[in-house]
């Protein structure tokens, strides 16, 4: 196999502003190398997000595909799980997504995934490059073009997915009031109704979608979220949920409208799934809180860390076969339905965990041990970073802390107390994670290395 000379694919697909870093051209011929990358025995789905330059991008991906000879049916506006879950169940041989998840309104992007529903491997994207760059793209003349269809079931086969998964009576005997915040995006056409389906009261903000985001953008994090904790605390609600622009991630606050990040509520999940899926194991990535480990210990179940990355995480659940999968920042997978970040799924399985332990999101959250974390970035020329990191890691070497290299460098300097400088892939930064069970330790562990980390990229 070639090698590709150069990188389209980051990593979550291909990214970039239309008219400007990525053409109509461009997306056309890469749709053509993976349409034939793929074959033409099965259909491909293609999908897209709210966004207001994706109709024009699924134009070229559609146009890439049948001039490659595939078959395609064209899915419309849902959130990416409900595409990739479409591909999984529908027959298809694979899927093109046009979104760009939550980046600001003015990107978008594709995203490639097999007929498991799942990113493909870093390896088939380079295969699917090579195609790309040497033109060898499947070119048949006007009797083997492919056919073009709509595909219509994707939102209903999405909600009726999911609530295979949960014990509906349950959720819906506790008639829970639930706020959702759309944040404009493509959980519009879903979650809404999913909730209504499980016998939810449903208060939505933000709910209609718009490319634009005008709402509180496409990002959920918790400084935008305040509309939403207010209409938790107003409405009486049990909880609130915001979606990103592409409904896969998914960040709560309690009923008292406290915010809290992925892995502390991925931890309250993990804590009640695995007493349904004994021994696990859970994937989650290395900048993820050790709160996970406990949780996973006292059940008897083993935690497999990954690079940073959601494809990571959906690859190593593969891999060992893990039901359960989670970030930091909101994702959370469920390998029965399907092993990739999906908000709507991670909506219904709250659901189930208040219902089935019938206590309130916060004292479901209040049964796990307090962490205290901190998070930055520091900027730093690419050039110098892996000077920048050596320095660092003899610092951390002298002090005799454990090192863990999965990403980065994840100094433990006690048992519940770590640092993680990482150098971000995309951006002349380091990133900055860091925590303890003991506040006055993570301050003092914290500083230590802001200071060494601004010294070493003086010195560098
Ligand atoms: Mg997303």
């Amino acid at each position: 196999m070639a090698v590709a000379s150069r990188k389209f694919f980051g990593t979550n697909g291909i990214r970039g502003v239309p008219g400007k870093d990525i053409t109509l051209e461009f997306i056309a011929e890469m749709s053509q190398s993976i349409g034939t990358f793929l074959g033409s025995s099965k259909p491909v789905l293609v999908g897209n997000d709210v966004r207001n330059s994706s109709p024009s991008l699924v134009g070229s991906v559609l146009s890439g595909l049948l001039s490659a000879g595939n078959n395609v049916n064209a899915g419309g506006l849902a959130p990416t799980p409900a595409h990739q879950f479409g591909v999984r169940t529908l027959g298809y041989v694979g899927g093109i997504i046009v979104t760009a998840s939550h980046n600001p309104p003015q990107y978008n992007g594709i995203k490639f995934v097999g007929s498991d529903g799942v990113e493909v491997r870093r390896e088939d994207e380079a295969a699917v490059e090579a195609i790309y760059l040497e033109k060898k793209y499947n070119r048949p003349d006007w009797q083997a073009v492919g056919r073009s269809g709509k595909e219509s079931r994707v939102i209903e086969n999405y909600i009726a997915g999911i609530m295979s998964q949960v014990n509906v009576p349950r959720i819906s005997g506790r008639k829970f009031t639930v706020v959702l915040d759309i944040g404009n995006g493509a959980q519009a056409v879903a979650s809404p109704y999913l909730c209504e389906r499980l016998g939810c009261k449903v208060i939505t903000i933000n709910a209609q979608p718009d490319g634009n985001f005008p709402g509180r953008g496409p990002e959920p994090t918790p400084a935008v979220l305040k509309d939403m904790c207010e209409a938790v605390r107003s409405y009486h609600a049990d909880f609130g949920v915001a979606y990103d622009g592409d409904g896969d991630r998914s960040l709560f606050c309690d009923e008292n409208g406290e915010i809290y990040w992925g892995d502390r509520t991925g931890s309250m999940l993990a804590d009640y799934l695995l007493s349904k899926h004994e021994g696990g194991p859970v994937v989650t990535t290395v900048s993820t809180s050790a709160l996970v480990g406990i949780v996973a210990a006292n059940h008897g179940a083993k935690v497999l860390w990954t690079t940073v990355g959601s494809v990571d995480v959906s690859r190593a659940m593969i891999d060992n076969n893990a039901p359960l999968g989670l970030e930091e920042n909101g994702g959370f997978f469920y390998g029965p339905h399907i092993p990739v970040r999906d908000g709507a799924m991670t909506t219904a399985l709250v659901l189930e965990t208040l219902a089935a332990r019938n206590i309130s999101f916060s004292q479901a959250i209040s049964k796990l041990k307090t962490f205290y974390q901190k998070k930055s970035k520091f900027e730093c020329p690419k050039e110098k970073r892996p000077n920048v990191m050596k320095i660092i890691e003899a610092k951390a070497t002298r002090s005799g802390a454990k090192i863990d290299r999965t990403d980065g460098l994840k100094i433990w300097t006690d048992d519940n107390s770590w640092i993680l400088l990482r150098p971000s892939g995309t951006e002349p930064i380091i990133r900055i994670y860091s925590e303890s069970d003991d506040e006055e330790k993570l301050e003092k562990m914290y500083a230590g290395y802001e200071q060494a980390l601004k010294e070493a990229i003086e010195a560098s």
